[in-house]
């Protein structure tokens, strides 16, 4: 009997058992990936952008926004980067507030986050996948499925010979149990939404989970000519007609539709607005940083009257030549060549610089995503230590909560506060 389960090893419950241990609490930590901290690895494209300089409420989402300005209360980027530093790792800001380990590199953070966790004597069972839990006497009983045993009782009941094979440990029992089981997103990495149907079980409601910061998908048929394409724009959405907001920064063109991070960091709206069956259309400003009279301008100075340079040509000492390509073909210029294009060219043109639409049919699903939106209702969870108000002694840490944040760093720092105050 551990005084208490944590249930997943990514970031919140890997600082959460730290927290625990160093309280002199038994801790167990079970992980159904191979090793611990497998989605960390793949934070800040394997930098881990750890926090962020700046934290503040409306840089997290939720349907209970008090909740956020509760938990981060005192837990601003100074919390995260002690506590970082009392294991060893030191923090850099690099642009717009994100902190990121010192060695630039995500697999640091796990090999120090797990030393840690070893020295304190948490006992790790990865290869564990939690199936059930009940809660009788005061007990959470967890039921698991040891993968490892389990292929090694199925290994030797075959090399037996139809020999009884002895049965793998199929139950732990905790006064206290932390859900750190995140969502669904990037079920590659351990995603899952096996944290909803415990929190179920036990009668906490749930916000419907949404993919977000995600990639979004588009039949556009002008996409095939810009696989591959990156150009900073600024990024608008509309749904059903309404303007709901603007996001300037990359813009990557694949085959199924669009990429990069100002897409990423407007998806979570797209996300919401088609759940809702609403009409997503994107608008990108290829060239923000110049207004659409300027724009006319520069363009007619460089028209030439006698030149039979083509119009593609032209157009590629403005524009990446792929984008030149779909920005004639849709103003649907007859023109060829230069010194046939007139004042009305120039317009269509500068207008589809302007507003390169794409209509938006779906996102990528939690597969492609970096969090799900949505989660427990956290109204039924205490903000100071994460515990339930339904259930004693059942604590929910992490993403597995209905709190996300914008790209940069905040949804780690959830993680991480989040992690931090179970042992408050
Ligand atoms: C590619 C990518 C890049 C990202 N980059 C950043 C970044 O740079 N900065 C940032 O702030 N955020 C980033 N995020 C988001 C961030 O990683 C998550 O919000 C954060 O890891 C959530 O922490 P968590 O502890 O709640 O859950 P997780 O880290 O997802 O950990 C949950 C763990 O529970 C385990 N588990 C689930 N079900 C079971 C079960 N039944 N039995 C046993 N174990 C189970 C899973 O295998 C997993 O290891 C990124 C996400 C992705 C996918």
């Amino acid at each position: 009997m551990y005084q208490n389960i944590i249930i997943g090893a990514g970031a919140s419950g890997l600082i959460s058992a730290i927290c625990l241990a160093r309280k002199g609490e038994t801790v167990l930590l079970l992980e159904k990936n191979r090793v611990v901290g497998k989605k960390l690895l793949a934070t800040g494209n394997g930098r881990c952008n750890i926090t962020n300089k700046n934290i503040d409420s409306l840089r997290f989402h939720s349907s209970n926004i008090s909740f956020i300005k509760e938990i981060i209360k005192d837990f601003n980027f100074n919390k995260i980067e002690s506590f970082f530093n009392s294991i060893g790792i030191i923090l850099i800001e690099l642009k717009d507030g994100k902190v990121y380990p010192m060695s630039l590199k995500a697999s640091s953070v796990v090999d120090i986050l797990e030393y840690e966790v070893k020295a304190l004597g948490v006992k790790i069972c990865c290869e564990t996948l939690v199936k059930e839990i009940t809660k009788e006497n005061n007990q959470f009983i967890v039921t698991i499925n040891s993968i490892k045993d389990l292929s090694e009782t199925m290994a030797l009941a075959s090399s037996n010979s139809g020999a009884k094979a002895p049965l793998p440990s199929l139950e732990y029992k905790s006064k206290k149990l932390i859900i750190a089981t995140g969502l669904e997103a990037s079920s590659q990495l351990g995603g899952s939404s096996f944290g909803l149907d415990i929190a179920s079980s036990f009668n906490h409601p749930i916000i419907a989970t949404l993919p977000s910061l995600v990639q979004l998908c588009s039949k556009e048929d002008y996409l095939k000519y810009l696989v591959g394409v990156k150009q900073e724009g600024s990024v608008s959405l509309t749904a059903n007609g309404e303007f709901i907001s603007q996001i300037r920064g990359d813009v990557l063109f694949t085959k199924y539709g669009v990429s990069g991070l100002a897409v990423l960091d407007i998806s979570r709206e797209v996300s919401l607005r088609l759940n809702n069956y609403e009409y997503c259309l994107l608008n990108i400003d290829l060239m923000p940083d110049i207004n659409k009279n300027q724009l006319v301008q520069l363009l007619s100075s460089r028209l030439d009257n006698k030149s039979d340079k083509p119009i593609l040509l032209w157009l590629e000492g403005f524009i990446n030549k792929k984008l030149a390509k779909v920005i004639i073909d849709k103003s649907k210029i007859e023109s060829k060549i230069l010194k046939n294009l007139n004042k009305k060219d120039i317009n269509k043109i500068v207008y589809i610089i302007k507003n390169l639409s794409l209509e938006i049919d779906s996102t990528k699903g939690f597969d492609g995503a970096e969090v799900s939106a949505g989660g427990v209702d956290t109204k039924y969870i205490n903000p100071k230590n994460m515990s339930s108000l339904l259930v004693d002694n059942l604590y929910f840490t992490g993403e597995i909560l209905d709190v996300d944040g914008d790209r940069g760093g905040y949804n780690l720092h959830f993680a991480w506060l989040s992690g931090i105050r179970v042992s408050l």
